[in-house]
């Protein structure tokens, strides 16, 4: 079988792919595409009504939470969430890597960024200091480095808005939605196809904001207030129903621990194979590793590549090699991917 462990976009489920390839060419009369369909028509409509019914039973949404389909991608969020929601023109974020640093720079262009830096304790789980989060807007969180392979397993109360991007482990892992102010997330890892990203906002953190239409989340609320990407909402609508199917986040997530654990469990006691990452703040979804020399880590994503294993190559900014095992990847490709490192790490010691 061939697998790729992209960190995104990642793999969707294979039943999806073949059912949305099934019935592209006849979604609302033979002949006619999804694609080829009026947003406004009510057949979209009803996708766009299931697709947003389904995340709500999956994630546990209330009602006071507002769900926004956008296009732009976790990336413009960066910018929509502090345009948005200054009013002290101050925030707050902590900085736990790349895409954390990404959102920092673009929040800047709108206030002042308090940084916050997080511990490690002796479990290896990652928090941070609140006494340092002072009079601001909001406090930034990311919820799983998708690049350094990290994740948050506890956050501290705190009185400000909690604000999470949450694009590498949302359906892959429960969130508890009423902790936070914002959970936004790009929906090419666990959710469907890229072109689409997902909001979900506490409604009383929509406010009036001298702001370009498209950019002013009021806009957004319970319509559809431009032509969205009609085809990645479709496609997702289908995930979340094969997640349901699946028994919903609860089960994504339980299936997520043993497929990280079998190659975690796999890295400790390799000779070759090391993790770039110890304890509890260790990813469910990406697991960076390497063989400790990068000639021999490119070595090897030739070697995986040759046995149908894709994607295998660290992040351009740190190297190494990385698996991302989003909601799609069965365990059996976890299972084949340390069968082939074991072979790979045998050819090395002969
Ligand atoms: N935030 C995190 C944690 C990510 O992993 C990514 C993409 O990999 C992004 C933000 C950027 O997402 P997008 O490409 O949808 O803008």
């Amino acid at each position: 079988s061939t697998y790729t462990y992209s960190a995104g976009p990642g793999m969707l489920p294979k039943e999806v792919m073949q059912e949305v390839q099934q019935h592209l060419l006849t979604f609302e009369h033979e002949g006619i595409s999804i694609i080829e369909t009026s947003h406004r028509s009510e057949s979209f409509q009803q996708i766009v009504d299931s697709l947003e019914e389904r995340l709500r039973r999956v994630m546990k949404i209330p009602e006071n939470y507002a769900v926004l389909w956008l296009q732009g991608g976790a990336t413009l969020q960066f910018s929509m969430i502090p345009m948005n929601l200054r009013k002290r023109k101050r925030f707050a974020y902590v900085d736990t890597g790349i895409w954390s640093k990404k959102a920092i720079k673009d929040a800047r262009l709108f206030g002042q960024v308090d940084l916050l830096y997080p511990r490690i304790d002796e479990t290896g789980e990652m928090s941070f200091d609140l006494s340092l989060v002072q009079e601001v807007d909001y406090l930034h969180v990311t919820l799983n480095n998708t690049i350094e392979g990290t994740r948050f397993t506890d956050i501290p109360e705190t009185n400000v808005p909690l604000i999470a991007d949450a694009s590498s482990n949302i359906l892959a892992e429960q969130i508890d939605v009423e902790r936070f102010g914002i959970i936004y997330a790009g929906a090419q890892k666990n959710i469907g196809p890229a072109g689409l990203t997902v909001v979900i906002i506490r409604r009383d953190l929509i406010q009036s904001a001298e702001l370009p239409s498209y950019l002013h989340y009021a806009s957004h609320v319970d319509t559809l207030f431009n032509t969205p990407s009609t085809f990645s909402m479709y496609v997702a609508e289908r995930v979340l129903k094969w997640i349901e199917d699946c028994g919903g986040v609860e089960a994504m997530e339980r299936l997520n621990r043993k497929k990280s654990e079998t190659l975690y469990t796999f890295l400790e006691q390799s000779n070759l194979f090391s993790s770039l990452v110890s304890g509890k703040r260790r990813s469910l979804t990406n697991v960076p590793f390497t063989t400790s020399d990068s000639e021999s880590d490119r070595r090897f994503e030739q070697f995986a590549r040759e046995r149908g294993l894709h994607e295998l190559g660290g992040h351009r900014s740190v190297g190494g090699l990385r698996a991302s095992l989003y909601n799609a990847m069965p365990i059996e490709g976890v299972d084949r991917l340390v069968e082939v490192m074991k072979a790979f790490e045998e050819e090395t010691y002969v």
